[in-house]
């Protein structure tokens, strides 16, 4: 293990819904392996708290299950599992009732850091603010984690933060965004702001366009009822490509702090026009010989929600104007990957002629799989024949650059989960971030449901549907390829 693992304070973490599906794959084997790190202090307890009746035997057994399903197996060390569940116990408390709440707060120690954790459906964080509140547990120095949705649109956005508000100030709210925490996506803002090399180029002078794909091969699963209420605009667009967006497009903040960094990223999205309605692609998969058509899937043949989206956006800014981002995420196609591909102009004239099928530079940042950046850079093709250039990338895979201290890259929760134990509120979105993202994405919505809009189909295991290539080609563009 990473030796430069600095522990963080004691503390006392209670996941709310500490038995659900989100609890199981990502917060319980990512501490865990935070454990396993050396960053848990040996103080540290973690308390799930969650609607049916478990003794923590059971609970701890849940872990071992979950840990064995969802980890590596270079972290199935059985001693090291024994004395992480060791730290682990379970109230079964009902978030609209009252039961188990005393129980819960008497749990509590003193003088340790206490975070809750609403790993629930949003329908009841209202009421675990309440009642933390009630039972004396909101006090000044408490942490909330909210998961997302967060809303559904601007007005239920801003519902949820007054709510939050009532017992706890913004800087006690951790809004997730796993994105965030993904190592390339802070990456991103050490490329920019670590280098002189690529920010006095960052700007609609040199570059083309900005494509962001976020690509799943899968569908919308069991998931179908909850997925048809929200489709890609909501439960994507607004919230992780928004904050890609953010982070490629904001202005350098004078500090690396969490108020800074925010500040720059609302005045991006406040500086974001409203979407033509020809600037937008919405599709729905078929079917195909092993899985059923999206509108099966979600039981409503009659369903326009969208499994995919592409959008042009502009922003209005000196540093933006004339520079289109191209967003694209979508359901069943052809690879799992996210990436976000920085398109430089060409070079002004070429003093080698011409030169058929060249393109300019083009920075990928993959996050992906493979976690990692590419430049693409034009150099001379080897041997006789004269000056024929040729594209190669400059590669770096984060895992073959930094060698082993690459492996232990946390999971994206588990970072989220550190930072909020240290009180550092910088991968997390603020209140005000969050409604202005929800202020932008509403008009668009509105507009194809006035509309009327059917979403067009698409093949499953595409790159989606045939108009969103031409979104692109019509202004002499190509989409990156969806792969592996
Ligand atoms: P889930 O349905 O699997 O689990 C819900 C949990 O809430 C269970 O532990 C259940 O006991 C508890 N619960 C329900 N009603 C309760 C009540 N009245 N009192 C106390 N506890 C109660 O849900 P999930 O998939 O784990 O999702 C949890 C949250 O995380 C949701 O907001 C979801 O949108 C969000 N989220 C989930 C995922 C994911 O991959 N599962 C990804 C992103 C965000």
């Amino acid at each position: 293990m990473v030796s430069r693992v600095i522990p963080v304070d004691p503390f006392d973490l209670v996941i709310f819904g500490g038995t659900g599906d989100l609890a199981r794959r990502k917060i319980l084997p990512g501490l865990y392996r935070r454990f396993l790190s050396g960053q848990m202090p040996d103080e540290a307890r973690i308390i799930a708290a969650a609607r049916s009746e478990h003794d923590d035997q059971e609970f701890r057994d849940f872990v071992r299950a979950a840990i064995d399903e969802f980890g590596s197996p270079e972290i199935q060390i059985p001693d090291q599992i024994d004395a992480f569940l060791d730290r682990l116990s379970y109230v079964t408390v009902d978030a609209r009732g009252d039961q188990g709440w005393p129980e819960l707060a008497k749990k509590l120690r003193k003088k340790v850091v206490h975070a809750f954790y609403f790993s629930v459906g949003p329908g009841l964080f209202g009421d675990l603010a309440d009642r933390l509140h009630h039972y004396g547990m909101a006090d000044a120095d408490a942490r909330i984690v909210v998961e997302k949705p967060f809303g559904h649109d601007l007005a239920s956005a801003r519902e949820l933060n007054e709510t939050l508000a009532r017992h706890f100030d913004e800087g006690q709210i951790y809004r997730i965004d796993h994105y965030l925490g993904k190592e390339t996506v802070q990456n991103l803002m050490a490329v920019r702001f670590g280098n002189i090399l690529f920010e006095p180029l960052w700007n609609a002078q040199y570059i083309d366009h900005i494509q962001i794909t976020v690509a799943e091969t899968v569908g919308v699963g069991g998931r179908g009822a909850y997925y048809d209420k929200s489709g890609a605009m909501r439960d994507m667009v607004q919230n992780h490509l928004m904050q890609l967006l953010c982070l490629i497009a904001m202005e350098p903040p004078s500090h690396f702090d969490p108020d800074a960094v925010r500040d720059e990223k609302l005045k991006v999205i406040r500086a974001l026009d409203p979407v033509e309605p020809a600037e937008i692609v919405r599709g729905q998969y078929g079917a195909d010989e092993d899985h059923a058509d999206y509108l099966a899937d979600v039981e409503d043949r009659s369903s326009r929600t969208e499994s995919f989206i592409a959008l042009k956006v502009h922003l209005s800014n000196w540093r933006w104007k004339g520079t289109p981002f191209y967003l694209r995420t979508g359901k069943r196609l052809r690879a799992r990957t996210s990436e976000i591909a920085v398109v430089f102009k060409d070079p002004p004239h070429s003093i080698f002629g011409p030169q058929e099928g060249r393109r300019g530079n083009v920075l990928v940042i993959r996050l992906q799989p493979n976690e990692g950046i590419n430049l693409r850079v034009t150099i001379k093709e080897p041997g006789p024949g004269g000056m024929r250039l040729v594209e190669v990338p400059l590669d770096m895979s984060f895992k073959e650059a930094l060698g082993p201290d690459a492996e232990d890259i946390p999971d994206a929760y588990e970072r989220l989960i550190m930072d909020v134990i240290r009180g550092n509120q910088t991968l997390f979105m603020r209140g005000d971030e969050v409604e202005a993202a929800w202020a932008w994405t509403d008009p668009v919505i509105h507009g194809w449901e006035e509309r009327g809009d059917i979403p067009r189909g698409y093949d499953p295991g595409s790159s989606g549907p045939e108009d969103a290539l031409m979104l692109m080609h019509r202004d002499g563009r190509r989409w990156r390829e969806v792969k592996a």
